[in-house]
């Protein structure tokens, strides 16, 4: 019986194997062509002033609007796109989107002079010839939109080469753009990240908003965090704001930045100009 159950395991064992590295071949294929056939497109997120209200920027995020399995998100293929090295690709993608979008909307008059967009970057591409070669050509196109757009990155993407990616961040200041730590809170080197990389904006990661309201560890470890984005000048933008007991509780600990469910859905951006049109309606 033990030799029979050894067959069938081994048998199940083969079967999985197969079909991942299945999937895992049909996705990048999948990818490559969606990156052709322009079946990427990005939604946004509005982030919100939570004393007055405002929005003040948005966070883009990747959608693939697939041929057979409908909207995608993230999870379900960004893992491929950086096993495969797609996401180099991807990203750049995602990246001209958002600036043709920025283009136009200040075009038509349609954004505020300090309105920004977020956007996502895989850490595997900070240190891309690629990259910094597209942001300084997007730059020389039109300098003034550099300060519009903040890149979001993870601490464990920065931390794992710290000191190719404070050149790198650098040079990516030295064009005008902004630097988000995305999560922050959830590496193990949050304090190292901030003394060596000189960013911008720290994103707290959800799961200490989750707490809010009723986990006293999560109150004090946002108000230290806070603190600490003060002294150092840095913007915090608080992220996963589910409830309305979170964004008071925020407000009570003086955080005048956030995001989520409860304040707004990531949205289209035709949904995004009608919330900034009724905005500056009053
Ligand atoms: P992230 O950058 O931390 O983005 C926040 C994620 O949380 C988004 O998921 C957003 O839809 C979701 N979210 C927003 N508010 C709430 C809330 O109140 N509650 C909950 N439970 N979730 C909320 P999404 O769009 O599925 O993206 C997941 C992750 O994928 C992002 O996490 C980001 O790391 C990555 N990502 C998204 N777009 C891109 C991209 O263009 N390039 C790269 N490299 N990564 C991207
Ligand atoms: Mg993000
Ligand atoms: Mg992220
Ligand atoms: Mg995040």
């Amino acid at each position: 019986h033990a030799k029979r159950g050894g067959r069938d395991d081994f048998r199940v064992y083969k079967h999985s194997m197969t079909s991942e590295a299945h999937e895992v071949m049909s996705k990048s294929s999948g990818l490559k062509r969606a990156l052709i056939n322009n079946e990427l497109f990005v939604v946004y997120q509005p982030q919100y002033d939570t004393f007055s209200g405002r929005i003040f920027g948005a966070e883009a995020l990747v959608r693939w609007n697939h041929p057979s399995k409908g909207i995608l998100r993230p999870a379900e293929f960004l893992d491929v796109a950086e096993q495969t090295g797609i996401i180099v690709d991807l990203d750049d993608y995602v990246f001209n989107l958002i600036f043709e979008d920025l283009l136009e909307w200040i075009e038509q008059g349609a954004i505020d002079d300090d309105f920004k967009i977020s956007v996502n970057f895989s850490g595997r591409k900070l240190f891309s010839e690629q990259l910094l070669q597209h942001l300084t050509e997007r730059h020389e196109q039109a300098p003034t939109i550099s300060q519009r757009i903040t890149l979001e990155l993870t601490e464990r993407d920065m931390i794992t080469n710290i000191e190719q990616c404070q050149q790198s961040i650098e040079q990516i200041k030295q064009l005008g753009f902004k630097i988000a730590i995305d999560d922050f809170g959830t590496g193990y080197s949050s304090l190292a990240t901030l003394k060596h990389l000189p960013v911008d904006v720290l994103k707290l990661d959800r799961s200490f908003i989750s707490g809010l309201g009723d986990d006293s560890v999560d109150y004090v470890i946002i108000e230290s965090i806070l603190s600490i984005a003060k002294g150092l000048n840095l913007q915090a933008i608080a992220e996963g704001v589910e409830t309305d007991l979170q964004l008071q509780s925020l407000k009570d600990i003086g955080c005048d930045a956030a995001q989520g469910y409860y304040l707004s859905y990531p949205i289209d951006k035709e949904e995004l100009l009608q919330l900034l049109a009724e905005q500056k309606a009053g």
